[in-house]
């Protein structure tokens, strides 16, 4: 029998305001443990919430950057459990009525394009931190965390496969950093994700029993995971067992699942709404004025790419990642007008020194303006495109501008035709053997006299007028012998000149 996984992802984005969701706390991550609290997200009695009108910004951002329906009144509710990490015995979050429902992605595997519905996305706090150090007889908790705003992005059953799954996560991140409300970091739980998932045998239509794994927090774990969990389910099915509906814990270390907990069902919580916290009501106008707002999303972008600059798909997909790499690029080409060879050297050398470096594309030790003056300096044949190569090493270590660089080490490329004539003509006669096996038909060797003359000239030589000049030469050569002819060689290399 052949099975299909249906799978269905939670995404919580942790929103970059300043402050937490309903109180004044600092929202910001780092502090000392409990040094960002006060009596409303500590859950003392007698205090109330406050709404953030920043959070309801950055999910209304979200809901239209997802294509999403926004309803115009919205409420937040109370799921109520016990937990040391939430002092108030309730989270603050929405269910009957959230923020925005029935939105949509588009993702992108082996070339296809397929839509990932979204099913809600909602506001929340967040709890706080426990940690249990190992040796202590007692836990930790920090409630710094404790009212930081997030989003939570529940998409429709409609993954097929752990790469799917994977390429619904980075869209989704990509949006949440193009639209700047989440710093998307999956290894830092700024971006968490829980994954739904069941198997069905392939053709039929109703869903299987599903588990949810947790405690997956980097890309290659959520498909790592999956993986082992369609194994898992398929075991249990062709077993004539059956998957119970539960809570599984991924172990990145024995790469496996393992059981955490009967899955709860929403009545467990006894979720009703907050009487503490009026409706939300959100009018079309404001909608328009965050709809204003909106950036270019990763699509958009994406398709722009591809039509205004000429680019191949793979490059258009490489360069708009992220907004900032997509500016430099952008920034590049303003000065630089050959778009395809900008890709080349942003796609090939900048990212490959960033990715050795660790560090991001705000961070790249070389501007644009610079990558754009090497460009230049290599487009008006100043220096080669092997000096070219040097010189960004340069720029990655000093930063300076390429020019300077090239000035200070006396890079410039020699194009001058008869500087090179004398160092062809050294070249010539030092290697007097190869010239005779050359002439007796070896005439794979041009390449090793191209290759002395380089080396001659500390790869400085413009190659293109050293390809010329040993062509003549070494025609000359080759008449000279012929016609047996008393002339020097530098008088008949002359009339080919002419
Ligand atoms: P909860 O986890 O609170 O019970 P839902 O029932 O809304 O929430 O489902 C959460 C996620 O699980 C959604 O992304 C949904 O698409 C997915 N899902 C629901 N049923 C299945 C299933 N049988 N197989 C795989 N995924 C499922
Ligand atoms: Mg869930
Ligand atoms: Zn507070």
């Amino acid at each position: 029998m052949e099975f299909e996984a249906v799978i269905g992802l939670e995404v919580h984005a942790q929103l970059k305001t300043k402050t937490k969701i309903f109180c004044s706390c600092s929202a910001s991550f780092g502090a000392p443990p409990n040094t960002h609290t006060c009596p409303v997200c500590l859950g003392m009695p007698g205090v109330l919430p406050v709404l953030n009108k920043k959070v309801v910004e950055f999910a209304t951002l979200m809901a239209l950057a997802t294509n999403c329906e926004i309803n115009h009144e919205s409420r937040f509710a109370r799921k109520n459990y016990f937990y040391p990490d939430l002092p108030k015995g309730y989270q603050i979050s929405q269910y009957e009525l959230p923020i925005a429902l029935r939105g949509h992605i588009d993702i992108e595997t082996n070339g296809n394009i397929k839509r990932i519905g979204i099913t809600r996305i909602h506001m929340e706090e967040d709890a706080g931190k426990l940690t249990h150090d190992q040796g202590r007889s007692f836990s930790m908790v920090d409630f710094n965390r404790t009212g930081v705003p997030l989003i939570e992005i529940v998409s429709e059953p409609d993954i097929r496969s752990p790469e799917e799954a994977g390429a619904y996560l980075r869209k989704l991140r990509s949006i949440v950093r193009y639209i700047d409300i989440c710093d998307g970091n999956m290894e830092e739980g700024s971006f968490r994700c829980d994954a739904n998932i069941s198997i069905r045998p392939k053709g039929t239509e109703t869903l299987g029993t599903r588990t949810e794994l947790k405690n997956l927090n980097s890309f290659k774990n959520v498909e790592k995971s999956l993986h082992f969990e369609i194994e898992r389910q398929k075991d249990i099915i062709l077993e004539e067992g059956r998957v119970t509906q539960e809570t599984r814990l991924w172990d990145p270390d024995k790469n496996r699942t393992t059981s955490m907990r009967e899955k709860e069902e929403a009545h467990d919580y006894r979720y009703f709404p907050d009487p503490d916290l009026l409706p939300l009501v959100i009018d079309d106008d404001w909608i328009e004025t965050i709809k204003k707002a909106l950036p270019e999303l990763p699509d958009e972008k994406k398709n722009r790419f591809k039509k205004e600059y000429n680019l191949p798909v793979y490059d258009a997909d490489v360069l708009t990642t992220s907004r900032e790499l997509a500016d430099y690029f952008e920034n590049c080409v303003k000065e630089f007008p050959n778009p395809k060879q900008v890709s080349n050297w942003v796609m090939g050398s900048l990212l490959g020194l960033l990715n050795a470096k660790e560090k991001t594309i705000d961070q790249s030790p070389i501007s644009p303006i610079n990558l754009a003056r090497l460009l230049k300096l290599m487009d008006e044949g100043i220096i080669s495109g092997k000096i070219a190569k040097t010189v960004f090493e340069e720029m990655a270590q000093s930063g300076k501008p390429p020019k300077e660089i090239v000035e200070e080490k006396g890079l410039v490329q020699v194009s001058d035709t008869s500087a090179i004539d004398d160092v062809v003509t050294n070249v010539l006669s030092r290697c007097s053997k190869e010239v005779e096996k050359y002439k007796s038909g070896k005439t794979k060797l041009f390449g090793f006299f191209v290759g002395q003359v380089m080396k001659e000239t500390k790869g400085k030589a413009n190659p293109k007028i050293v390809n010329e000049v040993l062509k003549i030469n070494l025609i000359a050569i080759d008449r000279y012998a012929e016609n047996n002819h008393h002339e020097n060689t530098k008088i008949r290399k002359h009339e080919i000149y002419i």
